[in-house]
């Protein structure tokens, strides 16, 4: 039987899965992220926690098919990494240089948003679709487009990258990647947030949000279903952008199902009834009926999108060595 190691890197922490064939998760490990400009040590690092699970395991560096990893930056078709802001790398090769330092190949390297998406389209809410687009409702706005189960990667390692689809061209305040007006401006949990700040800053309405000490995207979802005419007036606003962005993504991609997840998506059916109209406003009749659903594998679809890498052969940048 087939394993690989499905490794998602975060700002903070990585995450390590050993995944079967079937996409279930046997072990899984986590540690913490060494920040810095060289990728050598937290290759180390995970070099050892592997090591340690195939001891335990009884397993060999043979019985591993591949490792998938993902990471928090744009990845192209040859390999490169092209930074990670969160972690302080440049530009690297790094499927070749975690195939040196680990000694198991094949390594595939993905953006962490696009292999999120394959670990859907593979194991969780895209299943029987031949297209998903996935959203990716976090402290950002992620997003990836799946067909026929590989990633689309375009050539500068940015398709799928929604959450930067510029929505208002007027707006004065900059987003994190330095344009003004982004998706994730509004759709983030972050944008949910300050929205709701300023518009308790702005007026006097009576709101539930005015009393809290630190306010979360999650209580501002909570106080708009709870009947909060303020909160519901700041997830309306993100969910009409958000419709925007995904009616203007059909337009290119026309995918056959849309998958929302990340944080935000534990609104549920509440996010999906306010997401739902604002796309079929912008879009043409007969493409209103697009699935849209919420993810399935929550904080699991990193680790096992990144064994989907290697199975369905999605970033492969060194090769078996036998
Ligand atoms: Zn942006």
């Amino acid at each position: 039987m087939s394993h690989y190691f499905g490794i998602d890197i975060g700002g903070t922490t990585i995450k390590i899965g050993l995944v079967s064939e079937g996409g279930e998760i046997g072990v899984r490990r986590e540690l913490p992220t060494r920040k810095g400009a060289d990728p050598t040590p937290v290759l180390q690092d995970i070099r050892m926690t592997l090591e340690e699970i195939l001891a335990e395991e009884g397993l060999e560096r043979a019985d591993i098919s591949g490792i998938g990893m993902a990471v928090p930056g744009p990845v192209t078709d040859d390999g490169i990494l092209h930074g990670t802001v969160n972690i302080g790398w440049g530009d690297v090769a790094l499927g070749q240089l975690a195939q040196k330092v680990i000694g198991i190949s094949p390594v595939c390297i993905g953006n962490d948003a696009r292999v999120a998406a394959l670990g859907e389209a593979v194991y969780g809410a895209g299943r029987g679709a031949n297209s998903m687009l996935m959203v990716t409702l976090g402290t950002g706005v992620g997003g990836g487009i799946i067909q026929n189960g590989q990633i689309l990667m375009g050539e500068s390692g940015v398709a799928g990258e929604i959450g930067h689809m510029t929505i208002d061209p007027y707006e004065t305040e900059s987003c994190g990647c330095g344009k003004k007006g982004c998706l994730e401006q509004y759709a983030s949990a972050t944008g949910v947030v300050q929205r709701a700040k300023r518009l308790l800053q702005e007026g006097d309405e009576a709101s539930s949000l005015r009393h809290l000490p630190r306010m979360s995207a999650e209580d501002v979802w909570a106080a708009a279903r709870g009947g909060d005419v303020l909160a519901m007036q700041v997830v309306d606003f993100a969910a009409e952008r958000l419709g925007i962005a995904l009616a203007n993504a059909g337009y290119i991609v026309d995918t056959e199902r849309i998958v929302i997840g990340g944080g935000m998506s534990r609104a549920g059916d509440f996010l999906l009834n306010k997401i739902c109209p604002a796309y079929q406003k912008q879009v043409f009749p007969h493409c209103r009926n697009k699935e849209i659903v919420l993810a399935a594998l929550g904080n699991d679809a990193g680790v096992l999108g990144a064994a989907a890498l290697v199975q369905k052969g999605n970033g492969k940048h060194s090769e078996k060595v036998e």
